[in-house]
């Protein structure tokens, strides 16, 4: 079977939460996992939009959701989305961890923020 370009399984993601704005002390709405290098980044609705900023930097062209009970994949070259194979685990970030986050660097005013 020929993997899709862009897809590593065998790669574990990076963290629990946005690579960088863990580094910087951000806050995100909803993760997405590099399918290929395993960079967690945060989603376009995002205040930082982290994970279209990975690809731009590196050509990853393909995501997918880190959202427990997400599955799906998204190819940036393409603008499409597709049902893809699973990848090395942890699939999603804890079940417990809260949409916007983390809990204690989201502010009070986010929905204003948000894009
Ligand atoms: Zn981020
Ligand atoms: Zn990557």
């Amino acid at each position: 079977m020929t993997q899709r370009a862009g897809i590593d399984q065998s790669v574990p993601p990076s963290g629990s939460g946005c690579a960088e704005c863990e580094a910087t002390g951000g806050w995100w709405v909803h993760l997405r996992r590099c399918a290929q290098c395993g960079h967690v980044g945060c989603c376009d609705t995002s205040p930082m939009q982290h994970a279209t900023a990975h690809f731009r930097e590196t050509g990853h062209p393909v995501i997918r959701s880190f959202e427990p009970g997400e599955e799906w994949f998204w190819d940036y070259t393409t603008e499409s989305g597709f049902a893809g194979p699973g990848l090395a685990p942890p699939e999603c970030h804890p079940e417990d961890q809260t949409v916007p986050g983390p809990a204690d660097r989201v502010p009070g005013d986010w929905r204003d923020k948000i894009h």
